[in-house]
């Protein structure tokens, strides 16, 4: 059996505890260096295999968790964040099926996750946005022209961007240009939940600006929509006249 476990975010105790305990079962670990953090790895078993993905190419990660799992080991497949968001997992589990080995997927902590706890912030406010489109910069990795930043931000949802930190200056005029005002709250969070997280707020106009001022030029998150500051309503699930099915609503 093999398991795709996400990490998490950054820091090592965000990974959920049945992670963990796979963690510290495995006999072989392959995980992402990139962003994975190595702390994770302390708990290993002694005679524990560990593999660095950051060097190898798919068929080398398959060879390496395919042999092991032959010779009757445990591995674990190691990605930041979760494994389901720009994780690279399809075409992996791909090849195990065709080789017909099984295999199993422990979710993580999303790094959007982890930054909406560094920013204290609730992407989904009444009256402002009940959405969060998940997206990025094209990049060497194409993004289909109905899925374009500037048609989505028509929407002006929630936007956090993946994977564009390097693309700053396209990225607002993207933004801009899709509908969102120039003066739209943003944010920039840099390694969020690591001891070295850095929390920029600004604008949709100066996140370029941001980024270069505190030398921030990957593992971020690009973060826009107006739930980071303005107005909203509040929530009629705790609203003392609001019904549901756990709590009768009182009249005034
Ligand atoms: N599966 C991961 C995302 C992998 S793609 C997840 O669920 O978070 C890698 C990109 O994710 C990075 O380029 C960066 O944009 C973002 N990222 C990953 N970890 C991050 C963190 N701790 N803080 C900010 N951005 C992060």
């Amino acid at each position: 059996m093999i398991h795709f476990v996400g990490a998490g975010p950054g820091a090592a105790d965000l990974i959920t505890v049945r992670g963990q305990r796979l963690l510290e079962e495995a006999d072989v670990i392959v995980y992402a260096g990139s962003l994975v953090n190595p702390k994770l790895l302390d708990n290993r078993k002694t005679d524990c295999e560990i593999h660095n993905s950051a060097y190898m190419t798919l068929e080398e990660v398959i060879e390496v968790m395919a042999g092991a799992e032959k010779r009757g080991k445990k591995v674990v497949r190691l990605h930041t964040g979760d494994p389901s968001i720009y994780g690279a997992v399809r075409e992996q589990m791909d090849e195990l099926d065709q080789r017909g080995i099984a295999y199993e997927v422990c979710p993580g902590v999303s790094s959007f996750c982890g930054a909406a706890a560094s920013l204290r912030a609730e992407y989904t406010l009444p009256d402002i946005s009940q959405s969060v489109v998940i997206t990025r910069m094209a990049g060497r990795t194409p993004v289909p022209e109905r899925e374009s930043i500037r048609r989505f931000a028509a929407h002006q949802a929630t936007m956090v961007i993946f994977l564009s930190t390097g693309l700053l200056e396209d990225l607002q005029k993207e933004l801009t240009a899709g509908g969102y005002p120039p003066d739209t709250p943003a944010a920039i969070v840099y390694k969020a939940t690591w001891p070295d997280e850095k929390v920029c707020r600004c604008t949709v106009e100066s996140l370029k600006e941001t980024a270069e001022s505190e030398g921030i030029r990957k593992t971020a998150l690009i973060i826009v929509g107006r739930f980071l500051k303005g107005e909203y309503r509040r929530s009629e699930l705790y609203n003392p006249a609001f019904t549901t099915e756990f709590r009768k609503g009182k009249r005034e």
